[in-house]
């Protein structure tokens, strides 16, 4: 199926007023730390906390009007996406997630009124629970990444950048599964075909990195991540959103355990904002002096609020972090 712009207007129609277009505010801290005006899309403000709201706002208002209802795996923000869709339809939905995925967002997520199934160690796990209740339920499924209405309704948020900044140079986008950045790409370069959009995931587990330097999807070991959401593979039937980041992202770049949790503290006692290890990997990116100069202004989607409060307190205080078999050796900020 072909994918271009044109899906992204009609996502734009279908989720306004349930998704909710969202502030882009500069970053004195970052402006001045880049030396080019620095910005960020607040989608931790969506009513879910994350952006995938609008992915999954768009693929439930697409489904027809007899559905049984839906279900998907997530690493937690597309759960909650699909279940606040499910609810505003009224229609059952069964979460499937992997026990990688932090008690705060099971939580979340059952507040809304979904089913949650939390099955095996990896994405691929809580997938196949997700497949097997589509033949045993006749639920539908929803990919968290892989998926023309899920990908449109993501794009949503380029339209939005480049609308309040026409004058954007840069688009860094957190990458995992790559609904975000495929959907964000085709947006911003259908309007400027000279904009740069980076991919930025963490190095331990980054799928579509792999995939893209292999040439076609490969299989990544998951391990825990501050990251979390970043987690997860693309699936190794890829239909979109692989040849989608191939094909539009102009680079893919990667930060460590140790650069992502610095940048989590800049963002906070900087910016003053409370967000996932997963938002912040772009700031992580430029800090770490990964990027070479990259065309002004630059913009960042803070895609999720939905972390572990105690982890959050504890990466503020310059508390080691123990993630699986590995330690994130700690640091206060400023010192
Ligand atoms: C899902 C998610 C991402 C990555 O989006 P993909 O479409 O899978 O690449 C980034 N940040 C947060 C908070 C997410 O929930």
């Amino acid at each position: 199926m072909a994918f271009a712009l044109s899906n992204i207007l009609a996502a734009r129609k279908t989720i306004a007023g349930i998704a909710d277009a969202t502030p882009f505010v500069p970053s004195p801290f970052m402006t001045e730390k880049t030396g080019t005006e620095f910005l960020m899309k607040l989608e931790n403000m969506q009513p879910i906390g994350a952006f995938k709201l609008r992915g999954a706002v768009n693929a439930v208002m697409n489904l027809p009007e007899d559905v049984a209802g839906v279900t998907c795996c997530s690493t937690g923000n597309h759960g909650r996406g699909v279940a606040y869709a499910a609810a505003h339809r009224g229609l059952r939905a069964v979460i499937c997630m992997s026990s990688l995925v932090p008690q705060a967002k099971v939580d979340g997520i059952r507040a809304l009124g979904a089913e949650v199934q939390i099955c095996g160690k990896s994405q691929d796990d809580a997938l196949a629970e997700s497949l097997r209740l589509v033949d045993s339920d006749g639920l539908v499924e929803i990919s968290p990444f892989d998926d023309p209405h899920v990908i449109a309704g993501q794009g949503t948020i380029g339209l939005e950048m480049l609308q309040a900044r026409p004058d954007l140079g840069t688009i860094l986008v957190p990458l995992s599964g790559g609904g975000l950045a495929a959907g964000v790409a085709v947006a911003a370069k259908a309007i400027n075909p000279q904009i740069r959009v980076i991919g930025i995931s963490m190095d331990r587990g980054a799928a579509m990195h792999a995939s893209v330097a292999a040439g076609h999807p490969v299989e990544v070991e998951e391990v825990a991540s501050l990251a979390d959401s970043l987690g997860g593979g693309i699936g190794m039937d890829n239909k979109l959103s692989f040849a989608l980041c191939r094909d539009h992202l102009d680079d893919i770049v990667l930060v460590t355990e140790e650069e992502i949790y610095h940048a989590m503290q800049v963002l906070f006692y900087e910016d003053r904002i409370v967000a996932e290890g997963a938002c912040v990997v772009g700031i992580a990116a430029l800090l770490s002096g990964k990027l070479a100069a990259l065309p002004g202004p630059i913009g960042t989607i803070i895609t999720g609020r939905n972390l572990d409060m105690g982890m959050f307190h504890r990466i503020m205080a310059g508390e080691d972090i123990r993630l699986g078999d590995t330690m994130v050796k700690g640091r206060a900020y400023g010192t």
